[in-house]
């Protein structure tokens, strides 16, 4: 049994959806998880946080355009009129559902509900298509088995039980379809596993139902050493570690959400980034060995605020940073770098939803500086502590961008910069060009 993601691009419109159909449609056995079609969820979020700001006529008018869009996919998608007919009953039933939540006071719950609309939409149209060309095939409800804890995390126990018990009832079936990012959270209720989240998905039931592989499809061919968005060629990764592979999804690599390794490093189970524009191509292959090499790749993740803490009361005292890390927590706020002097601790967040209570508590135990729009560059290769000779290089790619925090000797796989967003494109560019050429 093997785990094919296909993201929102993948099946962005009715020409990408059908080409699924060759990269699917083999002898084995295979659960395919898919999103929405790009853009869907976008749209959705847009239509929630209209329905919050009380504007439920512009609500209505987003519904309407994107209702517009999804029965032109219909049209275009079906050659049948008999499967046009249930396509556009589908949608109707949909955009009506939404639209229902224009009329009331609306919550997070219903928030939750019409996000999940898109990865239903996916789902069933694909399912349909299949149908339609009479290929066999199973669609898997993901909220009758996929369900996080009240910490937010995967239910394993509950997901194996229920995933095992719903493949029981389509065992002929060698494709089976489901949905990727929704759930139920512990109370029952439809939720997601947060935006980006159908990676998740898929690394959650290859873990589950110990696939032989979990393959994330995407639109480009893997892991690139630099981000390609802002550097000139760079090179795909054929191979990374469970670790590695962490730290650049984490740091900025959009390929793969970085709660998705996890799953898969716990059970060990392979994970390979595809593209379907390009399915002949290997792509990149993430396992547990690790072989080391003096650089791999850089990521760049912005968003970042810095908090200097500065208190004389750090002087040889214990105790301190507990307190420091004590607010954070409070706040439900990860930290991400952290550096620390004898009477001051720098500490790096991305989520400063609640900065302001932060400063305030922090301002407690001593002076606080807040510097944000910062970036955290992450270079991945060789930092096993016993080795020398790699920083020349790194710094002398970056010797005219003022470095803010050095983070080194916090795993054997990476090292840590923080710069100024002003300054990412330009050090992208000369790390790319002294590490790699
Ligand atoms: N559709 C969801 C999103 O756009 C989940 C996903 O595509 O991974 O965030
Ligand atoms: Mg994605």
């Amino acid at each position: 049994m093997k785990i094919m993601k296909f993201g929102g691009t993948s099946v962005g419109n009715p020409a990408r959806m059908r080409a699924l159909i060759p990269l699917i449609n083999d002898d084995e056995k295979k659960i395919v998880v898919l999103s929405a079609m790009s853009g869907t969820t976008n749209s959705l979020v847009e239509i929630a946080d209209l329905l919050y700001a009380d504007k439920s006529n512009e609500a209505s008018l987003k519904n309407d355009q994107l209702m517009a869009k999804y029965h032109k996919v219909v049209d275009e998608l079906y050659s049948t009129e008999k499967f046009r007919k249930s396509g556009h009953e589908l949608i109707d039933s949909h955009f009506e559902y939404i639209r229902s939540f224009t009329l009331k006071a609306f919550t997070r719950l219903q928030e939750k509900a019409i996000l999940a609309q898109g990865e239903l939409l996916s789902t069933s149209l694909f399912h349909m298509l299949l149908q339609e060309m009479n290929i066999r095939a199973g669609l898997l409800p993901a909220l009758s088995y996929m369900r996080i804890d009240k910490d937010g995390e995967p239910d394993s126990y509950y997901i194996e039980e229920n995933l095992k018990r719903e493949l029981r009832k389509c065992p002929k079936d060698n494709i089976i379809i489901t949905q990727g990012f929704i759930c139920r959270n512990a109370q029952g209720e439809t939720d997601n596993l947060k935006r980006g989240g159908s990676d998740f998905t898929a690394s959650i039931i290859g873990a589950a139902l110990n696939a032989s592989e979990i393959q994330i499809w995407t639109d480009i061919n893997g892991f690139h050493n630099n981000d390609p968005r802002f550097v000139e060629n760079t090179k795909v990764i054929r191979e990374l570690s469970f670790d590695e592979a962490a730290e650049l999804a984490y740091f900025g690599a959009k390929i793969l959400h970085p709660s998705s390794v996890n799953p898969a490093r716990e059970k060990n189970i392979p994970v390979r980034l595809k593209n379907t524009m390009d399915p002949e191509d290997a792509g990149t292959l993430i396992t547990a060995e690790c072989k080391f090499e003096d650089y791999k790749a850089v990521a760049a993740k912005d968003g970042i605020s810095v908090l200097r803490i500065h208190s004389d009361r750090m002087l040889m005292a214990y105790g301190f940073l507990r307190k420091v890390f004590e607010i954070f927590e409070a706040h439900k706020t990860p930290i991400d770098m952290i550096t620390t002097s004898e009477v001051s601790v720098s500490i790096t967040i991305d989520n400063s939803q609640f900065i302001n209570e932060i400063i305030k508590e922090l301002s407690e135990l001593g002076t606080v500086e807040l510097e944000q729009n910062q970036s955290i560059i992450c270079i991945v290769g060789d930092f096993r502590t016993e080795r020398t000779g790699s920083a020349p290089e790194i710094f002398e790619a970056l010797n005219t961008i003022p470095l803010k925090m050095i983070s080194y000797g916090g795993s054997p796989y990476s090292l840590s910069l923080l710069i100024d967003t002003s300054n990412k494109i330009d050090a992208l560019r000369q790390l790319s060009k002294h590490l790699f050429s």
